[in-house]
């Protein structure tokens, strides 16, 4: 039978780079739901919605088409059928997308989305609230965490490597800003499933983790 993982926790505890893996050994598709948010928030700036408008964030949530297509070793995310993969990384898309995803409109919309994707199985979800709200009957969950220090230098080097010009200190306050705003909500505080196995990463090796997790899904 084809699984549901669910993988949770902050940004830059290694999540996108361990579904990535993991979908890829076990043959599934990997949805990368945080990208969902930020394809909305990306579609909201694009048209000029006032980021405090919740119910024109609402309907816009509703109507846009995300999709995800795999492109050679990855997968793209399609905007109402354009690639906006890379548009949707920049610091003023992450901290909008904090902002919108708090609203509960924007949320019912993706959620409702992210079970359709992935209701047949064979699927490794990424987010905030996969096991706790999307799919609490998932096969197996994950939490991923590590210190924000060490987060936040992950997400650096990862923006580095793509050539962006960032500051360490920067980057760092930067996950500590989108930490504060996730987690200050009501609506989705980033919590841990119960039945979650919980990987504190600050220490591992990415590939420590892996294989960590890959015993977890076989087990
Ligand atoms: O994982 P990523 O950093 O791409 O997520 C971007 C933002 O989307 C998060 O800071 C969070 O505000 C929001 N998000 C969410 N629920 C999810 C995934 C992401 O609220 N399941």
């Amino acid at each position: 039978r084809e699984l549901i993982v669910a993988i949770d926790g902050p940004s830059g505890a290694g999540k996108s780079t361990l579904s990535k893996s993991l979908a890829k050994e076990l043959g599934y598709h990997n949805i990368d739901t945080g990208a969902m948010y930020r394809s909305v928030a990306f579609a909201a700036k694009r048209q000029g919605i006032d980021p405090a408008d919740e119910s024109a964030l609402g309907r816009l949530a509703e109507t846009v088409r995300i999709e995800f297509i795999r492109q050679g070793e990855g997968e793209r995310v399609l905007l109402d059928g354009v690639d906006v993969s890379s548009a949707i990384r920049t610091p003023d898309i992450s901290l909008l997308t904090s902002r919108i995803s708090a609203y509960a409109g924007v949320r019912h919309a993706m959620v409702e989305l992210q079970r359709k994707l992935g209701a047949q199985g064979g699927v490794v979800l990424e987010g905030r609230d996969i096991g706790t709200v999307v799919f609490p009957q998932a096969d197996v969950k994950f939490f991923l965490s590590a210190s924000t220090t060490e987060r936040g230098r992950r997400r650096y080097e990862e923006l580095r490597a793509k050539g962006l010009a960032v500051e360490l200190e920067q980057t760092v306050a930067e996950v500590e800003a989108r930490d504060a705003a996730d987690c200050a909500r009501e609506c989705a505080p980033l919590v841990q499933a119960e039945d979650a196995l919980v990987i504190d990463s600050t220490a591992m090796s990415i590939d420590e983790v892996f294989r960590t997790m890959l015993q977890e899904v076989r087990r």
